[in-house]
């Protein structure tokens, strides 16, 4: 199977996918526009990734771990760093296993698996292996879960890649739309869907009835 490949200079932050994901006006007001405001939820991310960051590596049985690793896919366009990649000893063979930490609880949405599974395939064309899996660790429960890069998975993380390559070089911020994923929203203030969204919406209205 042949893959479109991107250049080295179209290569996009891979932390877009879960901002896509979680809303796509979200990710081009950081990506496009370069908007970012830290909020409590944010605020305590980083300082769980600040402290995974803080060591380099360590090793304790069959399990060798490295914190911070750069991560670079030309096939999803995509570069970042990989929290944790632990390397699990298969008889002479140390298989990568990306972990990815994250403050809240597991998600019913699928952002969080898209995220680690992007970090596979950055690591499968940065190592030339094949990962099957690798776990989230959720600071509310203090629990990891494991996540199988299936098909399925692989497929959803390739086409959010390309979404996100389409709004980006699109180059156009789409307009809010207020729900509930507001209220956790770290650009809320600057967003300010609430607000836009009514005169949105009140503009369409006198628009509709003055028959522009
Ligand atoms: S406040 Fe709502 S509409 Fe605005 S960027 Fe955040 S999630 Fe999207």
């Amino acid at each position: 199977m042949t893959y479109k490949t991107y250049k080295e200079e179209d290569l996009l932050q891979l932390s877009a996918l879960q901002h896509l994901l979680f809303c796509r006006r979200q990710c081009a007001l950081i990506h496009i526009e370069q908007a970012w405001s830290e909020n409590l939820f944010t605020a305590e991310g980083r300082i769980m990734h600040d402290r995974v960051d803080t060591a380099t590596h360590e090793t304790r049985r069959n399990i060798r771990t490295e914190f911070g690793v750069p991560l670079r896919s030309l096939r999803l366009g995509l570069i970042g760093k990989a929290d944790v990649v632990e390397f699990h000893r298969q008889g002479d063979v140390w298989r990568p296993f990306p972990v990815e930490y994250k403050r809240g609880k597991p998600k019913h949405d699928n952002c969080d698996r898209v995220q680690l599974c992007a970090q596979a395939i950055c690591l499968e064309e940065m190592m030339s292996v094949e990962i099957e899996r690798g776990a989230l660790f959720y600071g509310s429960i203090r629990r990891r879960e494991d996540v199988v890069f299936d098909r399925a998975l692989r497929v959803e993380t390739e086409t959010t890649a390309e979404r996100v390559h389409d709004l980006i070089n699109s180059g156009i911020t789409p307009e809010p739309d207020y729900s509930r994923k507001c209220r956790s929203c770290s650009l809320v203030r600057l967003c300010m869907p609430d607000i836009c969204g009514k005169k949105r919406k009140a503009s369409r209205y006198l628009a509709g009835i003055s028959g522009e």
